[in-house]
């Protein structure tokens, strides 16, 4: 089955006492082990697009596909279950826990799905220093730069070996040479773990790095060259 598939996805939020439509009838396939970049203006409905094929927020019609799993009429419980099991997110702002070492804000999730402190370490660790994280391991989160921050928080979305990554501006607060530096580490991970993975974002050199770019228009998915 294909890692995502998204079939005549349609959402409309109410605003004041009309509705916008922001997506209207949106389709997309993303195979196992490919890289998608999602280009297109502020306010075009990216992050909704994300958001549903997530799970983390419901469509008005149209279906999700996680891994060939028709998700649009489970419940809420089956769906974190599925989000837990098969997708990872990396966000514009890393929401790590600054309580937490870079470690353990990377065994956590892991551990959260039942492996043993132990198992969970020695992943995480082999992730973040396959990150050049290496000597960073018992840093905090205030003890480390942005680019470091996010390399982290990537390392954190694929700790549990997801099919599906899915991010938005994962390097959008980051300086251009950090950018390209977190997105390089980024795309190399995904050819690494074979996970497909839709990654907003607004620039034009990154996303000529993955293997296919769409963009919204009118609220519906559009291949670009
Ligand atoms: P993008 O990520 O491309 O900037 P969004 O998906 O955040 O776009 O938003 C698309 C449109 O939907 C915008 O006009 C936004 O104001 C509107 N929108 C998003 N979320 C909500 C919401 N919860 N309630 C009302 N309108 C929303
Ligand atoms: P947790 O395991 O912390 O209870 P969930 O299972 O609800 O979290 O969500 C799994 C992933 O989705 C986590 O990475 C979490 O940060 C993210 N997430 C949950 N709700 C939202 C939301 N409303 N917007 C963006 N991300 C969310």
């Amino acid at each position: 089955p294909l890692a995502l598939a998204l079939t005549g996805v349609v959402r409309r939020y109410s605003q004041g006492q009309g509705a916008i439509e922001v997506l209207r009838g949106a389709d997309l396939a993303i195979s196992h082990g490919q890289s998608v970049a999602l280009v297109a203006p502020s306010g075009s409905g990216k992050s909704t697009l994300l958001h549903i094929a997530g799970l983390l927020e419901q469509s008005d019609a149209g279906e999700v596909f996680i891994d060939g799993i028709p998700t649009a009429r489970l419940g809420d419980g089956e769906r974190t279950r599925i989000r837990r099991l098969s997708i990872g997110f990396i966000y514009q702002f890393h929401h790590l826990l600054p309580e937490l070492s870079a470690v353990e804000n990377v065994s956590m999730p892991q551990m959260i799905r039942g492996l043993s402190r132990k198992e969970a370490d020695a992943r995480a660790k082999d992730l973040l220093t396959y990150l050049g994280l290496g000597a960073r391991l018992t840093h905090r989160p205030s003890e480390l730069s942005g680019g470091e921050q996010q390399r982290v928080a990537i390392a954190r979305a694929l700790a549990n070996a997801p099919r599906l990554l899915l991010a938005d501006e994962p390097t959008g607060n980051l300086d251009p040479k950090t950018s390209d530096h977190v997105f390089g580490a980024l795309t190399e991970l995904v050819r690494a773990t074979g996970v497909a993975a839709l990654i907003a974002t607004h620039n034009l050199e990154l996303a000529s790095r993955m293997d296919r770019r769409v963009t919204l228009r009118e609220g519906k998915v559009v291949e670009l060259a």
